[in-house]
């Protein structure tokens, strides 16, 4: 098998990049160990930046985003019994969609499958070759048989747990880490929403985020210890769980419904340096993941392939590799905005149980400062809806 880009993984990055690439008349073969069924339920991020429904729309793919996702010109902070209003639109001329991270899946393969794209599913035994030299490949088995891909770049697209990350050698990576000793509670409810907009929540109990999926199923989080276990929660416990934290004094409360999904999952900071290495480039989670709060990961690994994309268009037009041989180092400063906003978010909005009552007092203090204080709204307000574009 030969093709111009062989990509590993079909999350966001690596069918986004697939359908980008086409878009500008190169090949590429994606390979995804799991089946197209899980990659099309799997229930994760839901926030997009305007930058990514931009790319969306301009590629051709954005039409179902447009017609059933839910702009939001705003998002709420619930913190000592009331719940201040963040004005994205005002304060940074752009919003963001709320549209789940499946259906994007769901759009991106249909548009590939119609192109008549190639993306091999259930594969298994995924390992890379010869990536330093100008002839790397892919080899691995796919319905009991053994293949080689042949290709002229390797795209490491496969997410945190993949294999491509560690093709690069560790005499030239450099990882960077921070894990928290705090997980996400996650319910998927069938319900009514709570309210417009989404609500992030700060309470002494712990954090709390309301956010929605559509008008009759909404996604609601709420701070646990990550080696809890969703056994150990009853519907009731966990109703009573967020009405303590978000409920506000004036009255305003969250509406229960009916949960048709619990989960926990861990949360931490990670960046690995270098993003390429020879004919291996990596993007989205392969290289980096943030913690939900600031709701980065996924448009992190739509920019990563904004830039990819527009280096090997530059390659395969003119041979010019400049732009490729940067792409590592223009990623990672949107990156490291990124990390920094979500880890700001996070310490801000967190029950920090290593926190002296002295610094629990400062995540109030930031909270009223940054609901009161117009410039500092506005430098939240651009972090959350991606204008910062370093
Ligand atoms: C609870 C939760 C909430 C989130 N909320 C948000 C949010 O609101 N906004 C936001 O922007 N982000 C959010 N994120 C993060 C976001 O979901 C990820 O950053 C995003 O999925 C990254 O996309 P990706 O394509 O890089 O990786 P992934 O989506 O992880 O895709 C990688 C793919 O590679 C496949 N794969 C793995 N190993 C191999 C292999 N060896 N060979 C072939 N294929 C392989 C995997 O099966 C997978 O399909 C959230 C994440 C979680 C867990």
């Amino acid at each position: 098998m030969r093709t111009q880009v062989g990509i590993i993984g079909a999350g966001p990055a690596g069918l986004l990049l697939s359908h980008l690439l086409h878009l500008k008349g190169i090949e590429s073969v994606v390979l995804e160990t799991r089946r197209r069924e899980q990659i099309e339920s799997t229930i994760r991020a839901g926030v997009l930046e305007q930058g990514t429904m931009d790319l969306l729309e301009a590629s051709g793919v954005g039409e179902r985003m447009k017609a059933e996702g839910a702009l939001h010109h705003g998002f709420e902070l619930a913190f000592d019994g009331k719940r201040r209003r963040i004005d994205l639109k005002a304060l940074t001329g752009r919003a963001i969609t709320v549209y789940a991270q499946h259906e994007v899946i769901k759009d991106l393969v249909a548009a590939r499958v119609a192109a008549g794209g190639s993306i091999l599913f259930g594969v298994a035994d995924v390992s890379l070759h010869d990536i330093d030299t100008s002839a790397p490949s892919i080899r691995f088995v796919h319905q009991g048989q053994s293949h080689t891909l042949d290709c002229d770049f390797v795209i490491g697209c496969d997410g945190s747990q993949g294999v491509s990350r560690s093709a690069i050698p560790e005499s030239v990576r450099r990882d960077f880490e921070r894990v928290y000793p705090f997980g996400w509670f996650g319910i998927l409810v069938e319900g009514a929403p709570s309210a417009d907009e989404l609500i992030y929540a700060r309470h002494d109990r712990g954090f709390a985020l309301v956010s929605t999926r559509s008008p009759t199923v909404q996604r609601m989080y709420f701070q646990c210890d990550p080696k809890d276990s969703v056994d150990n929660w009853s519907d009731d416990r966990i109703w009573a769980e967020m009405h303590a934290r978000v409920d506000s004094a004036d009255g305003q409360c969250v509406v229960d419904g009916k949960i048709i999904q619990k989960n926990i999952v861990g949360m931490r900071s990670f960046v690995s340096t270098t993003m390429q290495h020879g004919r291996l480039f990596l993007a989205g989670d392969a290289a980096h993941i943030v913690p939900p709060t600031g709701a980065k990961g996924l448009n992190l690994a739509v920019s990563d392939v904004r830039i990819l994309s527009s280096g090997l268009d530059a390659y395969y037009r003119t041979g010019d590799e400049a732009q490729l041989a940067s792409y590592s180092e223009l990623a990672l400063k949107r990156i490291w905005r990124a990390e920094h906003f979500s880890y700001w978010m996070t310490r801000m909005m967190h029950r920090l149980d290593d926190a002296s009552p002295f610094e629990q007092q400062l995540q109030v203090a930031e909270l009223e400062h940054v609901t009161t204080s117009e410039t500092a709204a506005r430098s939240m307000a651009e972090n959350y809806v991606g204008s910062v574009v370093v």
